[in-house]
């Protein structure tokens, strides 16, 4: 049995490798290929131009701007704008808050999620869903003025679902907007921004199963609207006088989107959002946790077996698992993996280091200065990569 592969457009290209950090770039699947090799002979300069290869690729990345709509089931008058990566997207919505905004953030964030934003309230890590709905009613219940509650949707160190529909809740009803990270859960869940009832939603195309270079910040339109350009120049224009600070800026994606646009990440993003919606998520659910609970239960059988902590209680998860080995050095383990075995993980603190730290110190784990070790999958996963895995472990850590 092998995990994905119910549509050809889903299949994982290349391999030689065992692939299991998809979790920091997601190998690239057929549909993104096809879509970027149906371009390359033909593109031309999008929004510039009135060729045939200019009205083309006009036509393909504003296409792919809807499709991505579709897929993040955005609502009438809410943009799609394109960025470079998820990063790209929550430092655009960190310079488009409005004046006086505050911020709330939990110190389990990524750093993408919790050093760009102006005035933040920090809250520790939750231990719980629980918990983490309760923090943020808290905290939200004492501010006032304009405030932006800011969450993951998954943890990139723990796999950790979010209730990022609760934590709306709780956003809205204290006055609040509410971005939701969702780089890690995109690949794993869909997401409907009318369902969850987030404002905001940001996500990378290369966790995606899209080649680098393209995001998207997605959600309401005022506050973007009502910015400075993120990147003023071409594009973002739309007329300059011959006095300084003459300018007239577009509205809608083109203000933030300044310089020639990304067709070939826009157009490859939004075939694998297709490909994606069109395929039954339900049964990707399903061998996702069961390759979770192979790795789960072939982790209880390792040497020392019984020291092996895996990181997260949290029973909602996706294919992210960090576990921490005591007595030996995650990065020396990382390297061994890939240097006698071929197979490919991370060691580290994820760019999440307050979360990595708060983990580490809480189960009083020795040998985790260097962090943990993480493990994560998807489409391209077999149960024989993380049998693969189980076995080079045994043979590490004997
Ligand atoms: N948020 C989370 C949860 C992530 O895992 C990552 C990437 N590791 C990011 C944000 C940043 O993504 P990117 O590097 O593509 O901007």
């Amino acid at each position: 049995m092998s995990l994905a592969v119910h549509t050809a457009d889903l299949d994982v290209i290349g391999s030689g490798f065992v692939h299991l950090d998809y979790a920091a770039t997601a190998p690239c699947v057929r549909a993104a290929a096809d879509a970027v090799n149906g371009l390359l002979p033909s593109y031309g300069s999008v929004h510039r131009g009135t060729g045939p290869r200019s009205q083309t690729s006009t036509l393909e990345y504003e296409r792919s701007r809807a499709v991505i709509a579709d897929f993040l089931g955005c609502r009438p008058g809410d943009q799609v704008v394109f960025t470079r990566n998820t990063t790209d997207a929550l430092n655009l919505l960190a310079r488009s808050l409005p004046a006086g905004t505050t911020t709330v953030v939990f110190d389990g964030e990524h750093h993408a999620n919790l050093l760009p934003w102006p005035n933040p309230v920090r809250l520790p890590a939750p231990a719980s869903p629980e918990e983490a709905i309760a923090a943020a009613g808290q905290a939200l219940a004492g501010l006032r003025g304009p405030v932006l509650l800011a969450v993951t949707g998954a943890s990139n160190v723990t796999g950790e679902v979010w209730p990022v529909h609760e934590l709306a809740e709780v956003a809205h009803a204290h006055g609040a907007r509410i971005v939701v990270d969702a780089a890690q859960l995109a690949p794993h869940r869909p997401i409907d921004l009318r369902e969850i009832g987030a404002d905001y939603v940001a996500l990378s195309g290369h966790k995606l199963y899209a080649p680098f270079g393209a995001g998207v910040l997605a959600g309401r339109a005022d506050w973007l609207d009502a910015a400075p350009p993120y990147l003023a120049g071409g594009g973002a224009s739309a007329a300059v006088g011959d006095t300084i600070g003459d300018v007239r800026w577009q509205t809608g994606p083109a203000r933030h989107e300044g310089g020639t646009p990304n067709l070939l990440g826009a157009v490859s993003l939004a075939a694998v959002c297709s490909a994606l919606a069109e395929s039954d998520r339900g049964e990707l659910h399903e061998r996702e946790q069961q390759l979770l609970a192979q790795l789960r239960d072939g982790l209880g059988d390792v040497p020392g077996a019984d020291e092996v902590s895996i990181f997260g209680p949290w029973s909602e998860r996706v294919g992210i698992v960090a576990i921490a080995v005591p007595g030996h050095d995650p990065a020396a383990v990382a390297t061994r993996l890939a240097d006698d075995f071929g197979i490919g993980v991370r060691a580290g603190l994820f760019c999440a280091h307050p979360l990595v730290r708060r983990l580490t110190g809480a189960t009083g784990n020795g040998g985790c200065e260097g962090g943990l070790l993480r493990v994560s999958f998807g489409l391209g996963t077999t149960p024989a990569d993380i049998d693969a895995l189980l076995a080079a472990l045994r043979a590490l850590l004997r």
